[in-house]
């Protein structure tokens, strides 16, 4: 046994990363493995969204590319529909700089960071848990799981599949487009998202420094056909911006959304945050904000509970804080990605609406606000309830 520490923080994402920053400022003995160098490359948008300037305990703005404070919303390229927010929605960052200046914040913190390591197996005992690594045997009182979309400890836990629920896992491709001068400053400080061009999920171009993110992602089970010929579709039909562009670095991936059906984050000494933990936006794939927060309070669970050797705080704080937002955001999922051409025309008569939306981004309001809100709104309400017996029927929600 090499090195016993209070917390062992497997994966240093933005949820491993910051569990092991806040733990360590603290003051636990913190040691976290990844199993890459950093920084490494990671398949993401990299749309930060504003909600996390409000968390995140330290500034970032030296790895943001772009910030945006507009969305052109389309469906299936046309009827765009342009908002102009008052404030800024998201920082566009790659996430090997992003996520290497967060792995520093840690170590600088006192984590102590092991690079290149694999977590291979965890056992836990009555006092402590053991955690093994193809660099030999570890102990401590908690292991934070942080391991990503396709965890280790999960599987391990649960079994081979990534959720409870197949019917959730998104699929997704992202990738990153060359695109000339000229179109990059047609893109500066707005994001383009667009509904229709894949059963129950959305494409996006992101502006970054260089070049464009553009990706895609639906729900697995609504897809009929392969995830990359939507992808396909998308840069060859759609939006003028794409066009003449070169695809660098495609990639495909999952995305573990929450829903209702999530198994609850387990075991007495292990806690899952971030992707590991399924806890994802399930409207728009958001994940950053989830991972960093879930590892905050993770992280406050552990620093509160290590006396009494008790951690499950942590599952308290996830049902009333984020599950509660996760599940809004589920019904808003259902009733928009269930007939994204009727919700499309809704908006388009009342754009208002989305600027609301917005303010869900932005951390000024609540998926929970949001939903009532619309609710509120007569031609809403209708679909809302239609949705809503549709989905009884369908799926027992
Ligand atoms: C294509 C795509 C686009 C996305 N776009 C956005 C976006 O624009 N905005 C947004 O907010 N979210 C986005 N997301 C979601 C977001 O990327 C994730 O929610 C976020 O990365 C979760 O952070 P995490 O720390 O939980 O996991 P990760 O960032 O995946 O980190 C997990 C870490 O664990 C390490 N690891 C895995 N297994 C082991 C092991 N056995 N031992 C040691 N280390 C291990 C990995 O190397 C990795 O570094 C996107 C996701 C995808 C796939």
């Amino acid at each position: 046994m090499s090195i016993e520490c209070d917390a062992i923080v497997v994966g240093l994402g933005p949820a491993g990363a910051t569990a092991a920053y806040e733990l360590a400022r603290s003051g636990q003995k913190v040691l976290a493995f990844d199993k890459e160098k950093f920084p490494r490359y990671k398949p993401c948008g990299g749309a930060v969204s504003a909600k996390v300037n409000r968390i995140l305990k330290f500034d970032f703005s030296g790895v943001v590319e772009d910030v945006v404070d507009a969305a052109i919303f389309t469906y299936r390229s046309k009827r765009n529909l342009f908002i102009q927010n008052d404030t800024p929605i998201a920082s566009m960052v790659m996430r090997d700089r992003f996520d290497n200046l967060l792995v520093d914040m840690a170590k600088k913190a006192g984590a102590v960071v092991m690079e290149g390591i694999r977590v291979s197996g965890f056992k836990e005992d009555i006092s402590c848990i053991y955690v093994e690594t193809d660099r030999g045997k570890f102990r401590a009182r908690v292991l934070i799981a942080a391991d990503g979309a396709s965890s280790f400890v999960w599987r391990t836990l649960y079994g081979t599949d990534l959720g409870a629920d197949l019917r959730e896992t998104v699929l997704t491709i992202e990738s990153e487009m060359s695109a000339d001068r000229n179109s990059l400053e047609k893109l500066r400080n707005k994001i383009i998202i667009d509904f229709g061009c894949i059963p129950w999920g959305y494409a996006w171009i992101f502006p970054k420094k260089e070049y464009l993110s553009v990706g895609i992602a639906g729900v697995k089970s609504r897809l009929d056909r392969g995830i990359k010929e939507y992808f396909n579709d998308f840069l060859k039909c759609y939006h003028d911006i794409l066009k003449g562009g070169e695809v660098r670095n495609q990639k495909g991936w999952i995305i573990p959304e929450f829903n209702s059906n999530t198994k609850r984050i387990a075991g007495r000494r292990i806690l899952l945050v971030g992707d590991a933990g399924h806890i994802v936006d399930p409207f728009t794939g958001e994940g950053i904000y989830y991972a960093v927060r879930s590892a905050q309070l993770a992280a406050r669970a552990v620093v509160d509970g290590i006396g009494k050797d008790d951690f499950s705080a942590y599952e308290t704080d996830l049902e009333k804080e984020l599950y509660a937002e996760l599940s809004a955001a589920q019904k808003l999922a259902d009733m928009v990605y269930s007939n994204p051409k009727v919700w499309y025309s809704l908006v388009e008569a009342e754009p208002g609406l989305i600027k609301k939306y917005l303010d869900v981004i932005t951390g000024n309001s609540s998926y929970r606000e949001f939903v009532q809100e619309i609710k509120s709104y007569p031609r809403f309400k209708l679909l809302f309830n239609v949705v809503k017996g549709w989905l009884k029927g369908l799926m027992g929600r």
